[in-house]
């Protein structure tokens, strides 16, 4: 006799779908199978049983040029919990000339007791440790504290390491067993053609997009990849949207290299048009940026195929307050999506024809808990974390943050999909064997979510 047992649900998997039960004791899945009996039971019937949602890219209360991202861990994990992702990864950015050990203690300290779902951290490597020898001598540690990923930049004052401290910090992580996560992109050159439009009174949001040419990123991710094959290093590209940075990362592969990508919702649904869609064009900057139809098709493409092969969301919240700056250097950059990830990939995805079922769950879930090493996550399997979602295709939804309609517990005052219908939508989610969502409310706590120190991937 089981704890609990979720019954006649469609179980869906990385690997395929089968119609069976579910058995929970305690925090972990302890049986697949048939006639399965526990002391409680949840009926599936009409639903995908699927892993709870792994997110391996958030901002929540990301403090930036004197402002903070509009989410903090309690409202974001909240969205999170509700649309579906049970694991999320935030990262762990040291000031200046502070331990990675000090800087993560502080950073678990701002989450802990304020997560409504499980949490991991990156480890951030900004400019001032990558050119500091002794700070990477604490890779090690955070390594054996749980923090296996490390978050580098190719852009940005004060995060950029140019190609020599890239290579150092890539061996400092390669030595400890750990990969490194990074934004690629070829950051003197955008902030040189960034100065040139302001100079010549470019200042419209397109101008984001204009000024960070795709083929940049692509010879940034060239260039990134073939140091970290030097250092022996695993390389995750984060937020690809664009057919040159998936060549590239496809050609850098074909030559043996350990590298892969992620793409984010964005990509998927948003082009850069939106940036001329009168003032509300500035809400959509992110960067990298958004880009054309064709650069969306070749997202989808490789999703498919598997030249990409997770779905985050970067999800970096900033009400439209913040969003409305005068040029477009002065928008914070980042767009929210966390609470509707799972939603939008099975509608424009799975719905719509571009991915199969199988595909959906290994993007949003398997494969990034597998690379992210989360060892007991992504899976529905014995001997997992009872992290699982009922998940009804047939549900419609329309997501709205407009006052009066909100379907969307994200703290922003916007989303980027307003009035988008879809087809299917979480209904009930476990975590740890705990049922923290019920017919789409959040049951849970605050309290329920736990750091989770990871191994390697
Ligand atoms: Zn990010």
């Amino acid at each position: 006799m089981h704890d609990l047992v979720i019954h006649s649900g469609q179980i869906i998997t990385a690997g395929g779908l089968e119609q069976a039960d579910v058995a929970i004791d305690g925090e972990a899945i302890a049986a697949v199978g048939h006639r399965l009996e526990g002391r409680q039971r949840l009926d599936a019937a009409g639903c995908y049983v699927i892993p709870g949602g792994v997110d391996e890219h958030v901002h929540m209360q990301l403090p930036l040029a004197g402002r903070v991202s509009t989410d903090t861990f309690a409202t974001g994990s909240i969205a999170a919990a509700c649309g579906g992702t049970t694991t999320f990864i935030d990262f762990v950015t040291p000031n200046p000339a502070e331990p990675l050990l000090d800087a993560l203690a502080a950073r678990q300290a701002e989450a802990d007791g304020h997560v409504a779902v499980d949490y991991a951290l990156h480890m951030t490597i900004p400019s001032w440790h990558g050119a500091a020898a002794e700070r990477l001598a604490d890779v090690p540690a955070a390594f054996a504290a749980g923090c296996t990923t490390f978050k580098m930049y190719q852009a940005y004052d004060g995060m950029m390491l140019d190609d020599a401290a890239l290579y150092r910090a890539l061996c400092a992580v390669a030595a400890a067993g750990g990969s490194v996560v990074l934004h690629s992109e070829t950051g003197p050159v955008l902030d040189l053609l960034r100065a040139e439009a302001l100079a010549a009174g470019r200042t419209a949001p397109i101008e984001h997009e204009r000024t960070r040419p795709a083929r940049l990123e692509a010879t940034a991710i060239a260039r990134a990849a073939e140091l970290a094959h030097l250092a022996a290093c695993p390389l995750l590209i984060f937020h690809v949207g664009n057919a040159a940075a998936i060549d590239a990362i496809t050609s850098a592969r074909a030559r043996g290299i350990d590298i892969w990508g992620e793409s984010c919702p964005q990509y998927l649904l948003l082009t850069a048009e939106a940036h001329l869609g009168g003032p509300d064009g500035a809400r959509f900057i992110c960067a990298p940026p958004l880009r054309s139809q064709a650069d969306q098709d070749a997202v989808w493409r490789a999703l498919a195929t598997g030249a990409l092969e997770v779905v985050s969301t970067d999800h970096c919240p900033w009400t439209l307050a913040e969003k409305a700056q005068a040029n477009f250097t002065q928008i914070p950059g980042g767009v929210p999506s966390i609470e509707a990830r799972l939603a939008l990939l099975h509608h424009a995805g799975v719905h719509e024809g571009r991915i199969s079922l199988q595909r959906w769950i290994a993007l949003c879930c398997t494969n990034p808990a597998r690379r992210m090493g989360l060892a007991r996550k992504g899976e529905i399997a014995p001997g997992f974390d009872a992290d699982i979602v009922l998940f009804d295709p047939a549900r419609a939804k329309t997501l709205s943050r407009r006052p009066g309609h909100e379907t969307l517990h994200e703290a922003a005052d916007w989303t980027p999909y307003e009035g988008m219908e879809l087809k299917g939508w979480p209904r009930h989610v476990l975590l740890r064997g705990r049922q923290i969502v019920r017919d789409e409310a959040w049951v849970g706590s605050v309290a329920d979510g736990r750091f989770v120190a990871r191994g390697s991937a």
